[in-house]
């Protein structure tokens, strides 16, 4: 317990600001008299610092070096939100038509390419990739979660350069599909 030097109410410690002699109830009244006591003026350094707070270099920079400190929380937060993301992100791709379309026929010509001749000429071997897609699909719906079909070694790797082959392909999870992104990780299964 603690008293207040400003009303001269004895209160439990958590009614102060951090070693303060002035209660928080005092404080907060304090700080809006004043706020109001020269409207115009107060609300000037208002605007002013909400126009610093909207400068988003420095925010954007702060949150850059956390995201680089914290990679691990980066990651759950990415899971948490992935739903929400997804929706928010199809709801912006509705405002911008065709923005993907190049990306997506780069990445059509690139899974064409990847292809090698004699599984384009064996309907069995395409049966078998169109199979893991189906299966893809299936799960995703069954799951309420996106799954991806992901090359295994991916096609556009580092240090290699994977097949659009039937045993080249997995399903992954969306999220872990990104975080995968063109690395090589085989998955115990
Ligand atoms: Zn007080």
């Amino acid at each position: 317990m603690k008293i207040c030097s400003r009303c001269g109410d004895e209160k439990p410690l958590e009614g102060f600001p951090k070693q303060a002699k002035v209660c928080k109830i005092c404080t907060n009244a304090k700080a809006r008299e004043v706020y109001h006591s020269n409207l115009e003026e107060s609300r000037a350094k208002r605007r002013v610092i909400e126009n610093r707070n909207y400068d988003t270099t420095k925010r954007r920079e702060k949150a850059r070096r956390w995201r680089a400190r914290y990679p691990e929380k980066v990651a759950a937060n990415n899971k948490k939100n992935q739903k929400w993301r997804n929706e928010w992100r199809k709801e912006w791709l509705k405002t911008k038509p065709g923005y993907m379309t190049p990306y997506s026929n780069a990445r059509r010509d690139h899974i064409k390419r990847a292809t090698p001749f004699w599984v384009k000429a064996d309907k069995n071997h395409l049966k078998q990739i169109a199979e893991v897609y189906k299966s893809c699909k299936t799960r995703s719906i069954f799951h309420e979660e996106r799954f991806e079909v992901d090359h295994i070694e991916p096609l556009r790797g580092k240090t290699s350069c994977g097949l659009h082959v039937f045993w080249n392909l997995q399903i992954l999870t969306a999220f872990e599909n990104n975080s995968k992104n063109n690395k090589l990780i085989v998955q115990p299964t």
